[in-house]
């Protein structure tokens, strides 16, 4: 029976291009990732990655800890094959560290992926599209900066433009989406992220201001707790809400449906944990009637490849994804080659595994190793 034979793990650092005003926690410089690269018996590797962010879901210093010390010893021997029987051992062994696991049970279905000749988007069931539309966040401290590259971005075809309101003043807020609607019009697709920046007391005036540029969402107005006001923001405006923080698992998600607390989720591998528990989550969400948005943290390649291959094989995820990190803000990413993006959409790979290639020189040449095991 082929097994896992071999685990190799880096802790890496890669420069980005622009900094970031997030609300939660502003980024400038450098990322730092985990990635994981397994082998098996017969000598087929698959890669994974976790990419915690630390104001958001935890360390990366955290989940290569987690998997050197915790996992690794229950995934070196695991069998191939049996991808969700490690991932229940995995929850059995170490509580949260959903990164971690992750970044494993990716690295398995690249594995099983490679040796059946099917990708990981066949294994979860077959794919139900072959593009993804591309959002690009619209966070840079310097807005003009942001309206140039935006017209640039219109001209090849990306129109989804997910904006970082809350940040800013309100005003400037309100500026700033007025000369986007006044450049573009009806040519771009406006989404709002407060990223929990708003107290629910006076947060349903502001909510109507923006409201105005119709958005066709906007995300947690909000702090990841206050489920009633989510719910009465939901309940009184003509825009869908979106959970994004107060969505991590499907517990949440179950509350969110019980409190009508959201029109939409946002889904992160790295909040669900795990590729298998996107998928449940999707099957609340479904029943719901709740449409699934593909976030992303400070996400490179390997983990984009993960995420694209699971849209691709899940129906409910029809709100398109922000996987713009590798084209637009990583320098360099690990891939020798980046996933493709066409007329504003991810292109979803049609090879075996994750589509990618991972190799020691790609790896070295774009990434600064901060530690090695
Ligand atoms: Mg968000």
């Amino acid at each position: 029976m082929e097994r896992i034979e071999r685990l190799r793990l880096f802790l890496i650092e890669s420069p980005i291009k622009m900094a970031r005003l997030q609300g939660v926690g502003h980024v400038k410089g450098t990322v730092k990732r985990v990635l994981v690269e397994l082998t098996s018996s017969s000598g087929i590797v698959g890669w994974g990655e976790a990419a915690p962010w630390e104001v958001f879901t935890g360390t990366s210093e955290a989940a290569f800890a987690a998997i050197d010390v915790y996992l690794r010893p229950v995934v070196l021997g695991a069998p191939v094959k049996e991808i969700r029987a490690l991932t229940r051992t995995m929850d059995k062994i170490i509580v949260g560290h959903g990164e971690a696991k992750l970044a494993i049970e990716t690295a398995m279905f690249d594995i099983l992926g490679k040796m059946s000749g099917l990708s990981v988007a066949d294994l979860l069931g077959g794919r139900v599209r072959d593009s993804i539309p591309l959002s690009f966040s619209i966070a840079d401290p310097d807005f003009a900066a942001d309206m140039a590259r935006m017209e640039a971005m219109v001209e090849t075809g990306n129109t989804i433009f997910k904006v970082k309101t809350g940040v800013k003043p309100h005003a400037e807020d309100m500026a700033h989406l007025e000369a986007m609607r006044a450049a573009f019009g009806d040519r771009i697709d406006l989404r709002l992220d407060y990223n929990q920046a708003l107290q629910p007391f006076g947060a349903i005036a502001v909510l109507r201001d923006v409201d105005q540029f119709r958005p066709t969402f906007i995300e947690q107005p909000v702090p990841r707790d206050c489920l009633t006001a989510m719910a009465s923001f939901a309940n009184a405006l003509d825009t869908p809400v979106l959970a994004d923080e107060s969505c991590f698992d499907a517990r949440d998600l179950m509350e969110i449906v019980r409190l009508q607390a959201a029109d939409a989720i946002s889904v992160k591998l790295m909040k669900a944990g795990g590729i298998l528990k996107a998928q449940a989550l999707m099957a609340i969400a479904d029943a719901a009637r709740l449409p699934g948005y593909g976030g992303t943290l400070w996400e490179g390649g390997i983990a984009l490849a993960a995420g694209t291959q699971f849209i691709a094989a899940t129906p409910g995820m029809s709100l398109g994804c922000e996987f713009y990190m590798p084209h637009h803000v990583l320098t360099e990413d690990v891939l020798e080659e980046r996933i493709e993006n066409r007329d504003g959409a991810v292109i979803v790979p049609q090879g075996p595994g994750l589509g990618i290639r991972v190799s020691d020189q790609s790896l070295r040449g774009n990434a600064r190793i901060l530690a090695e095991r």
